[in-house]
């Protein structure tokens, strides 16, 4: 091989990380693989959503083709998200595809974020695909206010699906939204279901993300509030482990159970951020809280299309992952930070 060659095959290798002009590493890709959703939670998405064109959104190859571009530039952790996740038919095979990285040992972790409605039928083919833990978001205890918050969800469905994805063998944390109104009165019995069921708990703050029908001023609840009133009544010693992302983690010795606080809004967690992520039409967000973008779809449907071209894309989009992101929620009926909504990003 010519010296050029050599040094470009180098330039090529698998080995070569994925690194942000911050010197932070890029270890985990989040995939949305759809923007429809059987629920219409109040804070996520309008009452009557325009979802996206068939044709727009990648087709599970892509997904995968994608989602492997990453891995094999040092992506560790994958997950699947929404909108609904489990809602995208064929969703099984796709995950099946990419348990592949799992047993060949590039990808240590291969996880889904769901609302749990359907995960009575796909927990057993998730853990058998080499998924080993789920998010299942559940807002509520109660029946009526679960209806009120998802509008079009059931809570026995959601009660079902943890409980199946827990006798399949993952292992469930539960994500739960913290509304002023809602459930901010509800959240220590969340606790304790959490505990009893042997799930861990993250609470996670309201982001302005994207048109809703309701004001984000009135459902604003901060955690660092909520966090104090929980001192007042539990012993919470903080945990050192870290995710990269916006969850701090406190064990609550009383009920033997982890507790998570996703705070964007009150708390900059940028400088460990080790995350990007691909939308279901194949747009790169480097932060969830900037507008900036890189069109991969146009790269793997493109005449071109090879996995130099993908590498090409990628460094070139990382290249440009800023130092962090700019929420705020100061004024009432402010605009949305970002004008698309959660469930296209994914959470
Ligand atoms: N449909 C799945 C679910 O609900 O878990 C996955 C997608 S959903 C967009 C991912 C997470 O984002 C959920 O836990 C949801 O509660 C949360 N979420 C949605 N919109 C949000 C917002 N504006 N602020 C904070 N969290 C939000
Ligand atoms: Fe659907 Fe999840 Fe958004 Fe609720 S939070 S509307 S379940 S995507």
């Amino acid at each position: 091989m010519s010296a050029s060659g050599a040094a470009s095959s180098a330039l090529l290798s698998p080995a070569r990380p994925l690194v942000d002009p911050f010197g932070r590493a890029i270890s985990y890709l989040r995939v949305s693989v759809t923007d429809r959703c059987d629920f219409r939670c109040v804070y996520c998405m309008a009452e009557d959503m325009t979802f996206l064109p068939k044709a727009e959104v990648l087709s599970l190859e892509e997904i995968d083709q994608l989602a492997s571009a990453f891995i094999r530039r040092g992506t560790r952790k994958l997950r699947l998200t929404g909108g609904e996740p489990l809602v995208r038919r064929g969703i099984i095979d796709l995950v099946n595809s990419l348990g592949r990285h799992l047993n060949s040992g590039a990808l240590d972790e291969l996880t889904l974020t769901s609302n749990g409605s359907q995960m009575a039928r796909h927990a057993e083919a998730l853990f058998a695909a080499g998924v080993r833990r789920v998010n299942i978001s559940l807002d509520t205890l109660d029946a009526a206010r679960f209806a009120r918050i998802t509008r079009w969800g059931r809570l026995p469905q959601v009660l079902d699906g943890i409980a199946a994805a827990t006798a399949a063998g993952l292992k469930v944390k539960l994500n739960t939204v913290a509304l002023a109104h809602e459930n901010a009165h509800e959240i220590i019995d969340l606790m304790q279901f959490a505990a009893r069921g042997g799930h861990d708990l993250t609470l996670i703050e309201t982001m302005p993300l994207g048109d809703i029908d309701q004001d984000r001023l009135d459902q604003y609840l901060p955690l660092s509030t909520v966090r104090r009133q929980l001192a007042e009544r539990f012993t919470l010693t903080d945990l050192p482990h870290r995710t990269g992302g916006p969850a701090r983690y406190v064990h609550v010795e009383e009920l033997g159970l982890q507790l998570g606080f996703i705070t964007p809004l009150t708390h900059n967690f940028c400088e460990s951020c080790n995350r990007v992520r691909l939308t279901a039409t194949g747009q790169l967000y480097m932060c969830l809280g900037q507008d900036d973008q890189a069109d991969l779809r146009a790269v793997v449907r493109g005449a071109n299309a090879s996995e130099a071209a993908l590498d090409a894309a990628l460094d070139e989009a990382i290249a440009r992952k800023p130092k962090g992101h700019d929420f705020i929620i100061e004024r009432r009926g402010a605009q949305p930070a970002v004008k698309r909504h959660m469930s296209l990003t994914g959470g």
